[in-house]
């Protein structure tokens, strides 16, 4: 029995899963209790700007205990994989991000013209997130290890082999290679 994919090409395959739960008893296990036959689709999750819904990015999976069933009460989460979990911007911000940077500009200028923002804490906070991610970029590729590139415009070393990295794998992965690793892996890029 599997766990069910986090990550969807679009609304449309979502919604195929979703709204077909009945179809994928011998297929999908709820993340928690590894029950599959008490499952059920439980809303959208929302995009929303300055209070107002902008955007459908995911739905919501309840493993079902009221009227009678037995599941165990808890919901998680699946994503179209435009979505970054955890994040405001999508796997499209953070997409362009990492390829100025690739690209050669430094972190305040890769920021601003990914999100049109000029304060770059936020960027910051993307590349930690990035670097706790290494192995998992790694698993991606083929080579053991990927030779360091210091040309880069970040100066802290950790960041150049991260850079390093995502220089080999966005070079493997089709289309937005964050979304698309997303898709790939089932997890999340940052
Ligand atoms: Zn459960």
């Amino acid at each position: 029995m599997l766990v069910m994919p986090k990550f969807y090409d679009d609304f449309d395959s979502l919604q195929q899963v979703t709204l077909n739960l009945e179809f994928y008893i011998d297929v999908f296990a709820c993340l928690f209790c590894s029950k599959s036959d008490q499952l059920v689709s439980h809303g959208f999750i929302f995009h929303r700007m300055n209070g107002e819904i902008v955007a459908i990015t995911g739905k919501r999976i309840l493993c079902c205990n009221r009227r009678g069933r037995s599941g165990c009460g808890r919901t998680f989460n699946l994503y179209l994989k435009e979505k970054q979990p955890r994040y405001v911007y999508s796997s499209a911000h953070i997409n362009v991000f990492f390829l100025m940077l690739l690209a050669g500009h430094s972190i305040p200028k890769a920021y601003q013209i990914a999100t049109g923002c000029y304060e770059p804490r936020n960027a910051y906070r993307w590349l930690e997130s990035a670097c706790l991610k290494l192995v998992e970029y790694r698993a991606l590729l083929n080579e053991k290890t990927v030779k360091t590139i210091r040309t880069f415009e970040v100066r802290s070393l950790k960041f150049k082999i991260l850079l390093s990295t995502l220089k080999a794998l966005f070079s493997k992965l089709d289309g937005f290679p964050c979304a698309s690793f997303q898709i790939t892996t089932r997890q999340s890029f940052l």
